[in-house]
């Protein structure tokens, strides 16, 4: 047995920690001791249902302790945990069971979408359906079963977890995190970040995705208490983050960006809150700067679900005036920018693709050794974004590779255009993809949420965009409701990309 297995990680904090408050759920609290028995039953139960090491257990669950009691559980036994993004329709789930095959089958009563599948695929042994509104639930499943540390012989290279991109680019893909990667993100976070024992730490985004399952594993590490709220509710935050006494939480753009209207609206002073942690996808500067003038500090977080969570932060303590950078690669983190074609070095500056390279670089994307090799390439994950590094190592992302337009033979980076568009006082979001063009190669075109209440012309954002950027940067304005997005907020521009393919204005 590996010390640095997440099952030893969780046995060693209840060791050390027995009395300290491990989970804090809507309807349960657990002190590392009881947390750490809970675990080791339904450990034995998954034993006693044959699950075997290598093994797959998938889980539809909200954030609940019964979430994170089954994913130590599974690692305990050196089960693989596959989280499944309750978001997502009968296909969807259906397309990563049938990809991943796993033994037991965890899910939520409430996900009616789980339904049609029951009882229809045959490499499920074992279906448990979870009622994680009974509090004592997971107590009654397990009862009987021995407490003592299952006898499982885990070590670091193991796979631990299973966890399926959020499919911006339109194709799901099982990311293959080893309890060693897992293990160097845990520290690579906390030796980065200042968190503290005994900290507080609100979750309240999805565990489903790396920035939700990495999270238990770093309270473990650092003996933090893990506070699970199923949703996250903009009305109800300050008073959440007030009544825990929160000193941490993670949050994505959206998010945060309610957090700040709501305080704009109506102050609220939570002196436990030291800081908030926000990635995912680029936070506005002028957000991470609002949120410091009201004296709370953001810490942006860079980083894939490929490099186990997080490859950058960017940190307060290297000057406001920074913020529009990601941030500094993590602790035991090499990065730099090569030339997206020869994959040749750049000096600080000079624009290409971001690489990585260090132990929380995951293992492969699941049964799809191809698509490895494409993003893996001599010990470097390529990221596929664009960006620059300046002298002292701070990044500045710029796009993805894949969102880049060509237009008569010049780049148009889409989140430039977006940034700029979105300065405009009218305009609430907006979205730029390329269209195909005949002679063009690619027109740039702006799906523009505008703010209730607020009027503008096609005609008026272009001449503003073009103030600011080279003429080509935007040709066409398309004003929607909404924009499409993924449960991590993020836009799925392949959603548009087709819309605007299929829908093409005169040209
Ligand atoms: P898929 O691979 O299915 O398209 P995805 O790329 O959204 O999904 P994730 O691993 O969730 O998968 O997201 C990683 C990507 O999110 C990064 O490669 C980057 O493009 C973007 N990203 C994350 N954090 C930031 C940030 N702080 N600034 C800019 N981009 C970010």
């Amino acid at each position: 047995m590996s010390m640095s297995v997440i099952g030893e990680l969780l046995r060693h904090r209840a060791r050390l920690s027995p009395d300290v408050e491990a989970l804090v759920s809507p309807t349960k609290r657990f002190t590392y001791r009881e947390y750490n028995r809970i675990v080791n039953k339904l450990a034995h139960y998954l034993l006693q249902l044959q699950v075997q090491k290598g093994d797959r257990i998938a889980l539809i669950c909200k954030n609940s302790h019964a979430f994170a009691i089954i994913y130590m559980a599974a690692a305990k036994i050196g089960a693989l945990t596959v989280p499944i993004n309750w978001r997502l329709k009968t296909d969807g789930i259906r397309y990563i069971l049938e990809d991943c095959t796993p033994k037991i089958l965890f899910y939520d009563k409430e996900f009616n979408e789980v339904a049609p599948l029951l009882g229809t695929l045959p490499f499920i042994q074992q279906e448990i359906r979870l009622d994680i509104d009974d509090a004592s639930f997971l107590e009654k499943l397990v009862e009987g079963y021995p407490e003592e540390e299952p006898q499982v012989d885990v070590i670091g290279e193991d796979p631990a977890v299973i966890i399926y991109t959020s499919g911006t680019t339109g194709r799901s893909k099982g990311v293959v995190c080893t309890h060693n990667n897992m293990y160097s993100a845990s520290i690579a976070n906390t030796t980065t970040l200042d968190w503290r024992y005994r900290d507080r730490f609100l979750v309240t985004s999805p565990l489903f995705h790396i920035s939700g399952m990495i999270i238990p594993i770093c309270c473990l590490v650092r003996g933090l208490t893990m506070v699970v709220n199923d949703q996250f509710h903009p009305m109800k935050i300050w008073e959440l983050l007030d009544a825990e006494k929160i000193n941490t939480m993670f949050s994505v753009p959206s998010m945060l960006n309610f957090m700040y209207e709501s305080l704009k609206y109506n102050f609220v002073d939570v002196p436990s809150l030291r800081m908030i942690i926000c990635g995912g996808a680029k936070v506005p500067a002028e957000l991470i700067r609002g949120m410091y003038d009201f004296g709370y500090q953001v810490v942006q977080v860079y980083g894939a679900t490929e490099f186990a969570g997080a490859a950058t932060f960017w940190l307060p303590e290297y000057g406001i005036e920074t913020c529009e950078s990601a941030g500094k690669a993590v602790y035991q983190t090499e990065m730099k920018i090569v030339h997206p074609a020869t994959g040749e070095a750049l000096p600080p500056g000079e624009i290409g693709e971001v690489v990585l390279r260090g132990p929380l670089m995951f293992a492969g994307y699941w049964k799809m050794e191809e698509a490895t090799q494409e993003v893996i390439r001599h010990g470097w994950y390529h990221t596929r974004d664009v960006g620059w590094m300046d002298e002292n190592g701070l990044l500045y992302v710029i796009d993805r590779l894949r969102d880049m337009i060509i237009t008569s033979g010049e780049n148009v980076f889409p989140a430039q255009v977006e940034s700029v568009i979105n300065q405009l006082e009218q305009v609430a979001e907006s979205a730029v993809v390329g269209v195909a063009h005949p002679v063009w190669g690619e027109l740039a075109r702006a799906y523009v949420v505008l703010k209730e209440g607020n009027s503008i012309t096609e005609e008026e954002i272009i001449t503003y965009v073009r103030r600011y950027l080279p003429d080509h940067s935007l040709h066409e304005v398309v004003f929607v409701d909404q924009l499409p997005k993924n449960s991590m907020g993020k836009v799925m521009k392949y959603v548009l990309r087709q819309h605007a393919n299929q829908q093409k204005k005169a040209q």
